[in-house]
């Protein structure tokens, strides 16, 4: 029986996709080769590169506006490092609201002065810091659209007086934002956008090359950008099998359409946790995430039947992340509102049974 799968990612992929990527497995595009053992320097993966890059700019809106589409090796982690390398002169400035913002800082740290211009981490960072200002005289500044982890989620970005940077890992491609607002995006594809193994880059050039300092050759914004994602042997696979998942996305009716499916299933889940007297959000109610939804149980003792329940109803993936505990549901876009409608019938199904 196939699944319903919750899980925080790596995640759900469109099924379409799934077929489609095992069948180039097999046979790419009719080649009698399989995608496994194809230079990436052939034909045939170059445009699928192009098609990638393409596709991302195009689905964000971005296209002709002066940003470059990288797919890059060593995930959300790597840009961490790679955003302050190439962006950070002086001082940056950092909104903290999370495990993966609290990463990023450390790394930014190594490269110059961070200011902190809020942090949520008096709460376990259950809400999104509002109100701050950013300096006008720091190099960037750097957020965290969607906090996987926490299930907390920006709905609004400040009008950033400098270059802004943002990790949108867990929420590219789920929801219509003015893109143009930001600088520098990236966003590991084992969310959204496809397997692990590659991270989407989207730069605007004109923000690159001011800093002073040397920046070796695989960290280099530039160098990517100059070879076309290809100065090394970019993840063929991954890159490929987000190739697909993009235009499943277009065929689809792009991110408006896709928004519309996930605020559904987003209403539907916290409509419940909110109806349930057995269940309790962790997120602020107006910082809740559409894509991660995090909750607990009112009573603990109901935990095993809990966990039976939504087990037995052929779910995956529900448990919280250990610092938060409890439960997560992941509502990435390839995941079935049907699947969201099991996990409410299961809740309910609790009630009737505790
Ligand atoms: N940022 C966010 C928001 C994430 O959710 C994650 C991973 N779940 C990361 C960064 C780290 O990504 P990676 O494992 O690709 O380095």
């Amino acid at each position: 029986m196939k699944k319903h799968n919750f899980s925080a990612g790596p995640c759900i992929l469109p099924q379409t996709v799934f077929k489609e990527a095992s069948e180039a497995i097999l046979n790419f595009n009719n080649s009698g080769l399989s995608i496994l053992e194809i230079s990436h320097r052939s034909k045939d993966f170059v445009s699928v590169m192009d098609e990638a890059q393409k596709l991302s700019l195009e689905l964000l809106g971005l296209e002709g506006k002066g940003y470059k589409a990288l797919f890059l090796q060593g995930g959300a982690s790597t840009q961490f490092i790679m955003t302050a390398y190439n962006l950070l002169q002086n001082k940056a400035a950092y909104l903290n609201t999370g495990t993966w913002s609290t990463k990023a800082i450390k790394e930014a740290k190594l490269f110059g002065e961070i200011d902190e211009v809020a942090s949520s981490a008096d709460k376990n960072f259950n809400y999104i810091p509002k109100g701050y200002s950013i300096p006008s005289d720091a190099d960037y500044f750097h957020c965290t659209s969607n906090n996987t982890i926490f299930g907390t989620q920006m709905k609004e970005f400040p009008n950033s007086p400098i270059p802004l940077v943002c990790d949108m890992s867990s929420d590219i491609f789920s929801r219509k934002l003015d893109f143009s607002k930001f600088d520098l995006i990236y966003a590991g594809a084992q969310k959204n956008m496809g397997p692990a193994g590659t991270t989407l880059v989207i730069v605007k050039e004109s923000i690159l090359g001011k800093v002073q300092r040397q920046i070796p050759s695989m960290l280099d914004y530039q160098v990517h950008i100059k070879k076309d994602s290809m100065f090394n042997t970019p993840s063929v696979y991954a890159v490929y099998v987000s190739m697909l998942t993009l235009r499943w996305l277009k065929k689809l009716g792009g991110i408006e359409a896709i928004e519309k499916i996930n605020n559904k299933k987003a209403e539907t889940i916290y409509n419940e946790i909110d109806r349930n007297p057995l269940f309790k959000g962790y997120a602020e109610k107006e910082d809740r995430s559409i894509m991660n939804a995090t909750f607990t149980l009112t009573e603990p003792k109901l935990e095993d039947l809990f966990n039976d329940l939504w087990k037995a109803a052929g779910i995956n993936g529900l448990n919280g992340h250990r610092s938060v505990g409890g439960y997560r549901a992941s509502m990435y876009n390839a995941l079935p509102l049907e699947s969201v409608e099991i996990l409410v019938t299961v809740m309910k199904e609790l009630e009737t049974q505790a």
